[in-house]
């Protein structure tokens, strides 16, 4: 039986960056790889995950709630198309917290428990509010391994540990989980998750007031 791993972080610690270097070391191995991400994050368009860095990755881009009948569906397609000539080799998940527990569930019992393919999910742990997402916590549950992509406050040294929301540049910790729009996300260490007096200039540089 192959594993799931769960690599969580907060905002901005290069999830997608490590995405590309994870899928980046199979290819150069010419194995298959298949990249999935929500279809409720499309910053980018559809079916890519982008690193900071520019570099674009082709992905899936599956409904949350509909893992189980696509994942499903994909695994047919491939066994008519290909039968034993092609094999997935590994399963890269992006921004995991926006699908639902029956999706983490349902990729976890298709692929590792019952066709032996290994999964690396990546995602953010909590959101803004410091509330779990679904999707996140059910990695939690499903995976052999958890691992967390580290980085540091976006207003001092100390390590980040959670994700902050400006709106207007100010600090907002209310209101939707899910918003597209102006909002802008720093990570943050516990101490300054807590502070009203930060502000934030557009362009990521941080000024004091
Ligand atoms: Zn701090």
């Amino acid at each position: 039986m192959a594993n799931f791993k769960f690599k969580h972080a907060v905002m901005s610690a290069g999830k997608s960056r490590e995405l590309a270097r994870i899928h980046y070391t199979y290819k150069q191995k010419n194995q298959y790889v298949v990249v999935i991400v929500p279809s409720t994050d499309n910053r980018n368009g559809e079916g890519f995950v982008t690193a900071r860095s520019g570099e674009q990755i082709r992905a899936f881009s599956v409904n949350p709630g509909d893992m189980r009948r696509w994942f499903g569906i994909f695994l047919k397609g491939m066994d008519e198309l290909y039968g034993e000539d092609q094999k997935i080799d590994c399963i890269l998940i992006d921004e995991i917290q926006f699908f639902t527990q029956d999706d983490l569930f349902a990729i976890k019992e298709l692929a590792c428990l019952e066709n032996n393919i290994p999964v690396i999910a990546f995602g953010l742990k909590s959101d803004f509010k410091n509330e779990m997402f679904e999707g996140s916590s059910a990695a939690m549950i499903v995976a052999e391994y958890i691992e967390e992509i580290e980085t540091i406050c976006a207003f001092c040294n100390e390590k980040a540990i959670m994700n902050l929301r400006f709106q207007d540049n100010n600090p907002i910790r209310e209101g939707e989980q899910i918003q597209i729009g102006d909002e802008e996300y720093r990570p943050v260490c516990h101490k300054h998750y807590l502070d009203d007096g930060l502000r934030i200039q557009k362009r990521r540089s941080i000024v004091w007031l």
